[in-house]
């Protein structure tokens, strides 16, 4: 249902005010301010105009240990995506904290707080998120240094912040970023001529991967990991 139709639906006000009121940015979806009138909501949604919630769903936190071959998407007409592993009742309310490429593995987190995502996700909260990292050559020695003074990333014309690296192995390090940038990691290792062959994320903030899940398996997270965040 469109946002405008909803708020109709909900309250006394009319059609016209309706859209009024949320091009005014006096509406909240999910903890964030929906100005086009259109906008999709659904059964799942938490709705707010001003301080008067309309329509409220608890707050859900997953953990997913992603599969590689799931694409973070909420749906796609060629792959499987993230969504399709958890129960369907949850499904339309969730949205993905932190997404991840589709080879990835390891840690997503899921959630339909709108609010707590972006803070985990927001840059400028510098959220650490840890990786195991495959490469296709043995890791330069260099690699500690160039990783720490920042990498150039010519796309977004940034440096990338200083980010540590812990060598398991000659092809094998475990990293921590603290930005999420499109393909970052892969990006970092090219700019310094190696490639990644395996990436499995292990942590986003104290949140760790929890051991017991199978790929595929997801769990919702403890009050402690959840509140972490905030
Ligand atoms: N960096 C990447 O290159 N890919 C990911 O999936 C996550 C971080």
């Amino acid at each position: 249902m469109r946002l405008d139709r909803f708020i109709c639906k909900h309250t006394e006000h009319s059609h016209q005010t309706a859209r009024r009121l949320v091009a005014s940015g006096r509406v909240q979806v999910d903890g964030a301010i929906a100005t086009d009138p259109r906008f999709p909501v659904n059964a799942f949604s938490s709705i707010q105009l001003d301080d008067h919630i309309l329509q409220q769903q608890d707050a859900v936190y997953l953990m997913l240990n992603k599969p590689a071959g799931y694409l973070s998407a909420t749906t796609d007409p060629v792959h499987p995506t993230v969504m399709e592993l958890v129960a369907d009742a949850l499904r339309p309310q969730l949205h993905i904290a932190g997404r991840l490429d589709r080879a990835t593995t390891g840690l997503m987190l899921l959630t339909n707080d709108g609010h707590w995502s972006r803070q985990i996700t927001a840059p400028e909260h510098k959220t650490p998120k840890t990786y195991r990292v495959t490469t296709k050559e043995p890791i330069s020695t260099s690699a500690e240094m160039e990783f720490a003074k920042g990498i150039w990333l010519a796309r977004e014309a940034v440096w990338t912040s200083p980010a540590q690296i812990e060598r398991l192995a000659e092809t094998h390090c475990r990293l921590t970023i603290y930005e999420g940038r499109h393909h970052q990691i892969k990006r970092m290792f090219a700019a310094i001529g190696n490639e990644v062959c395996a990436l499995h994320r292990e942590s986003m903030g104290i949140i760790q991967l929890d051991p017991h899940l199978a790929p595929g398996d997801s769990r919702a997270l403890t009050i402690e990991e959840q509140q972490s965040c905030l």
